[in-house]
């Protein structure tokens, strides 16, 4: 059966993820992950997220601006960090799209310096990509890296 993820306070969209084709898991390492329960094409649109605006980060927000920011503990802020992610996040359209195939069973990934400049929680990168950046602190940050080296 197809349910939301969303509580009734958010507004219904079309592309908003469902259970029929997402799931919430635990991963011991990662911690909670959301899994692709369908098949998706490059191009395809995954979901469609909404949430709350707030002024402040959490560990379920991405960065809309500069001090702007969506809270989705949901579905949104569960999708784990990549350096070779499955999708990208338009944040200005809240939209998830896949930049690789995704077959059922698959994790959601994306890029958390896509969107953020400074992350809520930096950690270390286990994606085992060949490009994979090590430590993920937000954008500003590796940046800022880059122009002092
Ligand atoms: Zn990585």
């Amino acid at each position: 059966m197809k349910r939301r993820f969303y509580p009734n306070s958010i507004p219904t969209n079309p592309f908003e993820p469902t259970t029929d084709k997402f799931q919430i898991v635990g991963s011991s390492e990662k911690g909670e992950g959301v899994i692709s329960l369908t098949d998706f094409e490059i191009g395809d649109i995954v979901f469609v997220f909404n949430g709350e605006i707030l002024s402040e980060q959490t560990l379920f927000t991405l960065q809309i601006e500069e001090g702007v920011y969506i809270h989705d503990p949901y579905v949104m802020g569960k999708v784990l960090h990549s350096c070779d992610p499955n999708t990208s996040c338009d944040i200005q359209k809240r939209t998830f799209t896949a930049i690789k195939p995704i077959k059922n069973g698959d994790f959601i990934t994306m890029d958390y310096e896509t969107t953020e400049d400074i992350l809520f929680r930096p950690f270390t990168c286990g994606c085992q990509s060949p490009n994979c950046r090590g430590l993920i602190s937000g954008k500003k940050i590796s940046f800022a890296q880059t122009i002092v080296a």
